[in-house]
């Protein structure tokens, strides 16, 4: 998301929190609750150039949110608790549900800390390459390659491109104009293009792999604790819809298997890498239930809908973005209001995706 584009955000969220109108109309939008999506957390402050910064959110943060949804009368949930409460059709306190993607290290080291000390549930979906060191982490490798160089060359689609990537705001530009165009071509070619890139330069990213992501002892720390649940995120965290049906599944199962065998538990819960309406759908969806998930979240914008237990392999989440660290976004997304907006607006306008300038870069 650009920085322009942030901005308006902020500024339509905070006019919709200080006029009031997202009280006004939050009766309108029935909801039954919440799955909060996180991906890292960390006390440091991001960097100048630091375009995955959304990702990531800091220890504070969390406990203030945590603080406000509890605060607020919600009931936070396990994801083995969700399905059963989708099928009841009683009327109770909404519900939220805390869930990180991808099973990075300070997930264990900065979060675990906060949820400990508030007795709240959370869940951490896994890639299961990461852990064996294997994992791709492109965009944060075209992240530090543009951080770290003056100009750098790559080839897009056939076409050589030079960049001037020495200061911050040509590292910015940069970066948008390679990974949008990676993100729209065949994944194995965009990895491939990025890990070109990043041995030119002299990056190693299994190094960066092993860095930033839990080993597998380290995931049986966290899964040691009761307020822990481990889920499935694929084996090599990619967009599952360009895979054929076969590939597809077993990126799926193999990644349930290799967790429950690992931590020696069932593992019944998936996280679709990306997530959005390019990288999972129907397809996706009914392979969740085949392969036995009792519950799989996309990163598709929104809150569970009342009535909503048919798609409780399609969750929708609020992501906790790194760019709106302010409980008074966080207090008018959980109105619904926002994505109650999105959806007529994209209804209006077709070509525009709901809730396409809050898409992380990755998830
Ligand atoms: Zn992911």
């Amino acid at each position: 998301m650009s920085r322009r584009n942030t901005q308006l955000l902020k500024a339509a969220l905070a006019t919709l929190h200080f006029t009031g109108t997202d009280n006004l109309v939050a009766p309108l939008v029935d909801n039954e609750g919440v799955v909060f999506m996180l991906h890292r957390v960390t006390p440091e402050p991001a960097a100048p150039f630091e375009p995955n910064r959304i990702l990531k959110v800091t220890p504070d943060f969390i406990e203030a949110v945590i603080r406000h949804v509890v605060s607020a009368g919600f009931e936070i949930l396990t994801l083995d608790e969700i399905p059963e409460r989708l099928r009841d059709d009683r009327r109770r306190r909404p519900f939220a549900c805390f869930t990180f993607d991808d099973g990075y290290r300070d997930n264990l080291v900065h979060a675990l800390p906060v949820f400990k000390r508030l007795g709240v549930p959370f869940a951490v979906y896994v890639p299961t390459d990461y852990p064996d060191g294997r994992g791709d982490l492109w965009w944060l490798m075209l992240e530090r390659v543009v951080a770290a160089s003056t100009s750098i060359t790559v080839d897009l689609d056939g076409a050589r491109r030079h960049f001037d990537v020495s200061t911050t705001a040509a590292k910015c530009r940069a970066f948008d104009a390679i990974y949008w165009p990676l993100r729209a071509m065949p994944e194995e070619r965009a990895r491939e293009t990025v890990r070109r890139l990043a041995e030119s330069c002299g990056f190693d990213g299994a190094a960066l792999c092993r860095e930033l992501v839990m080993t597998w002892d380290e995931i049986r720390t966290l899964a040691a604790e009761p307020l822990v649940t481990i889920g499935a995120h694929t084996v090599r965290h990619m967009a599952l819809s360009k895979l054929d049906e076969a590939t597809a599944r077993r990126e799926m199962a193999e990644s349930m298997a290799r967790i429950e065998a690992e931590l020696g538990r069932a593992c019944r819960h998936f996280s679709y890498p990306y997530g959005c309406e390019q990288s999972a759908g129907p397809r996706e969806f009914a392979l969740a239930e085949d392969v036995g998930a009792a519950t799989a979240v996309t990163t598709r914008k929104g809150l569970v809908r009342r009535g909503a237990a048919s798609a409780v392999t399609a969750l929708p989440r609020l992501s906790l973005n790194g760019d709106f660290q302010d409980i008074r976004y966080v207090k008018t997304m959980l109105t619904g209001v926002p994505f109650a907006l999105w959806d007529a607006a994209s209804r209006l306008k077709r070509h525009v995706p709901a809730g396409k300038n809050l898409q992380a870069h990755a998830d």
